[in-house]
């Protein structure tokens, strides 16, 4: 009986399990094949709506469903951390001690924040990349009276758009408070553009000028002093700040790099159109975790989750696999806190930024709340 194990209950391990077991539903109750889902957390968490917390305009409690409510009733679920994946013996040793085998394993251990990288950050400054940032940066902002906001971007992130969405939300929530005036907007970025998509940069760097916020390229995240509350850059340059909110560089998942597969960043090396990881055409990757040159998107887990799932389809039945992912990438950018713009883009066709329209703001909203039927969509 072949056995899939994907590590990881996020967007990209959950779709591509529930496609999986749906396709062989009368496989799995007749136990011809097993699927066995290992996630270090029960709770799924829906992280683009991290963007709103800040704001006010989601609540924690709207983000998080029970893993195995969301997962099909075939799949075996463990709570439980990989701590080593011996690819050679096809084996993963987890936390608790417990070993679990596979004929094929996926990768969905998607991306975190490395605050630390940063020194003086955690002290200084705030981020929306995880909840407990998220909701002490919702209190700044309820403190804030006006000042400076610097907007830091490290690289690499996930979700490429986020900061620009926050950067334009925050303009807007100040406007409508009354407090533009008072306010003065600085949104730092690594590269010599607003961002590392050319047309998206070129975009942002024209709605910059039009609601008065500083870009200044070419700064790379150094250092925070939180004394001075004052952000310094590898290139000499600084900024003093009265709140800073930072995009922490990430990092994939440790287990990666301790058990040999992982690259710096803990990346792993993933082949761009078959997404077998390197020299393993048993291991698929997923997500964030993957080294490809697109974005760590929910979208692109989606995306990626279909193709690798029709091909673990066909390789669970004795076939050969037949398809190949193309570099899809689709991401809503929210232009303010009532109009949203998206881009869409593959390996072969670059990005066209479309004006913002209210239409695509409230699609952006829908989607917040009933993205669960698309993770589920399959069960
Ligand atoms: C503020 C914010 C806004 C965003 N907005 C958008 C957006 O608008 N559109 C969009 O497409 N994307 C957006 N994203 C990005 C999106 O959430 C991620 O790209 C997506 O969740 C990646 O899916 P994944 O399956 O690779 O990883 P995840 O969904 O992060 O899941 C990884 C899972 O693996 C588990 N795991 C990791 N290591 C181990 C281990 N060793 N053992 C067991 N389990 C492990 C983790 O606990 C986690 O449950 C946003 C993200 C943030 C933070």
């Amino acid at each position: 009986m072949p056995r899939l194990l994907v590590i990881g209950a996020g967007t990209g391990g959950l779709m591509v399990a529930n496609h999986v077991a749906r396709a062989l539903e009368r496989e799995l109750a007749d136990g011809r094949v097993a699927i066995t889902v290992l996630s270090d957390r029960d709770t799924y968490f829906y992280q683009p709506g991290l963007l709103y917390v800040p704001f006010d305009l989601m609540r924690p409690s709207e983000l998080t469903r029970p893993v195995r409510s969301l997962l099909h009733r075939g799949i075996r679920f463990v709570h439980d951390r990989a701590e080593r994946i011996d690819a050679a013996a096809r084996r993963v040793q987890t936390r608790s001690g417990a070993t679990l085998d596979y004929d094929f394993l996926v990768l969905a251990t998607g991306s975190d924040v490395d605050v630390d990288s940063v020194p003086g950050l955690a002290a200084g400054g705030h981020w929306f990349y995880t909840l407990d940032g998220a909701l002490r940066l919702r209190e700044a902002l309820r403190r804030f009276q006006g000042g400076r906001l610097v907007m830091a971007v490290g690289l690499p992130h996930k979700c490429p758009v986020a900061p620009l969405e926050f950067t334009f939300m925050f303009d807007e929530w100040t406007r409508r408070r009354g407090i533009r005036d008072k306010t003065e907007i600085v949104y730092t970025f690594p590269i010599n553009r607003a961002h590392s998509i050319e047309a998206v940069g070129i975009w942002a760097a024209e709605e910059f000028e039009r609601r008065g916020i500083q870009l200044e390229t070419f700064f790379n995240l150094e250092e925070v002093d939180p004394d001075a509350r004052e952000v310094r850059s590898l290139e000499g340059t600084s900024f003093r700040y009265d709140l800073l909110v930072a995009i922490p560089p990430h990092k994939g998942d440790r287990v990666h790099k301790e058990s040999g597969l992982g690259e710096q960043g803990n990346w792993l090396p993933t082949d761009r159109h078959t997404l077998n990881l390197k020299d393993h055409p048993e291991i698929f990757v997923v997500g964030d975790a993957t080294n490809l040159p697109v974005s760590k998107a929910g979208s692109v887990a989606h995306f990626e989750a279909e193709v690798v799932a029709e091909n673990l389809i066909n390789l669970l039945t004795g076939e050969p696999p037949s398809h190949l992912y193309d570099g899809k990438v689709f991401c809503f950018l929210e232009a303010g806190l009532d109009k949203a713009t998206f881009i869409q883009f593959d390996y072969d066709h670059p990005p066209v930024v479309a004006p913002p329209t209210q239409a695509v703001h409230w699609f952006k909203q829908t989607y917040n709340r009933v993205h669960w039927l698309n993770l589920q969509a399959i069960v």
